[in-house]
């Protein structure tokens, strides 16, 4: 499953940053979550909760902050988030768009002790 080999590249940087910072644990996993990104929250959570035992996440909270699709027109440079699947600018309907966020998976911050 995607969500699965998502959330172990995930566990893999948690443990890489908590030992760059000589954490013992990861108290707290935050990450952002793009609309576009065909990622299913609640199945990432569930990946989640099955991988992060015997890990430096074996305690930590999941916390997913969904984003929507940001885009901004290279027409008008108008920026803004929409939650439907139109790749068109709502100011002035130039489809010379480009997508700045929604798209992707990122670890937002990591809490630890
Ligand atoms: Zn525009």
């Amino acid at each position: 499953m995607h969500e699965y080999s998502i959330v172990q590249a995930l566990l893999d940087q948690c443990e890489e940053i908590a030992k760059d910072n000589q954490a013992n644990r990861v108290t707290k996993v935050i990450c952002k979550i793009g609309v576009m990104s065909g990622i299913e929250n609640h199945l990432l959570q569930v990946a989640f909760d099955t991988f992060k035992e015997k890990t430096l996440c074996e305690n930590a909270e999941f916390i997913i902050n969904s984003q929507k699709l940001k885009l901004l027109c290279q027409e008008c440079n108008f920026e803004f988030e929409i939650d439907d699947l139109i790749y068109k600018c709502i100011k002035c309907n130039s489809l010379n768009i480009k997508v700045i966020d929604g798209e992707e998976m990122y670890l937002m911050s990591l809490e630890m002790e």
